[in-house]
């Protein structure tokens, strides 16, 4: 977070910063804990915005492929806007036991 500045609702409650799920994810936002009014700082919505766009590039279903003797699936060319390419680090872990995330690193 940038700057610690406080909102006051209309209520008189003031909003905490809190995960929401805003959509088909969750994202950052202003929350009052009383009335439940929701609201986005300006750099909430920027990254709301990116988040959302990212959504879009990387959400798909895609099928494993085979490079040389190992496996591989393709990423969106699109994902360069978001730091990814040939040659970048990244991290894999697993989530359950049928998933796992890929982060880039650095
Ligand atoms: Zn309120």
């Amino acid at each position: 977070m940038a700057k610690e500045r406080k909102i006051k609702c209309d209520c008189g409650e003031f909003l905490i910063d809190k995960l929401i799920k805003f959509g088909d994810f969750e994202t950052e936002a202003m929350v009052c804990p009383k009335c439940n009014f929701i609201t986005l700082t300006k750099e909430q919505a920027e990254k709301y915005a990116k988040l959302k766009q990212l959504h879009q590039i990387i959400d798909a279903e895609r099928r494993i492929i085979r490079i040389g003797n190992s496996m591989g699936f393709i990423l969106p060319d699109r994902l360069q806007d978001f730091g990814a390419k040939i040659g970048k680090k990244i991290k894999t872990e697993a989530l359950s036991e049928k998933s796992f995330k890929v982060e880039l690193v650095g």
